[in-house]
């Protein structure tokens, strides 16, 4: 089944969405269709263009509360499948609290790192500082694109310009 990659009014990803449900947001007048395919959706008495990736006419403010759960694929493609420590890309990958839950440190994703065995052992139980490590950035929460591109069965020709600005590590 076809799917239509809807983008914010700032032109970053949201998420997938069905053609019958972006048609409608087009016909609301609440979203434009930016890319559409050659053949167009046919009522008895009228054409409408078929929408590959339509944009939101007003902006929509993703809330904290529904970022997507942490899971590894996510974590390991948000790091760039990369140690955030020592930066190799090599050998067995873990996640890393980077506060320690022993230590009070949330399972979220300002605090989660993608490390290497070796790195994560080192570290152990300890803070960043007691030990000399450092973050090679800052983990923040993933962009919404990261997660079109690992739900998405195959991502489209048409969608990737639109994807590519905003998942840079996945690409790694
Ligand atoms: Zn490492």
């Amino acid at each position: 089944m076809q799917q239509v990659l809807v983008l914010n009014a700032s032109y970053e990803p949201l998420n997938v969405t069905t053609v019958r449900r972006a048609h409608v947001l087009v016909f609301k007048g609440k979203a434009e269709v930016i890319e559409e395919l050659d053949q167009p959706l046919r009522s008895a008495t009228v054409a409408f263009p078929r929408p590959h990736v339509i944009r939101l006419v007003q902006y929509v403010r993703v809330p904290r509360t529904l970022q997507r759960k942490i899971s590894r694929r996510a974590l390991f493609a948000r790091d760039g499948w990369r140690c955030m420590y020592c930066g190799t890309n090599g050998g067995k990958l873990t996640l890393d609290h980077v506060v320690p839950r022993s230590r009070g440190g949330d399972s979220v994703w300002e605090n989660v790192v993608t490390s290497c065995a070796p790195c994560n052992l080192r570290k152990g139980n300890r803070l960043l500082d007691e030990i000399s490590m450092a973050l090679r950035k800052p983990p923040r929460p993933p962009a919404p694109a990261l997660f079109i591109r690992l739900t998405a069965p195959s991502i489209p020709n048409g969608w990737r310009p639109y994807l590519e600005p905003y998942a840079a590590t996945a690409a790694a």
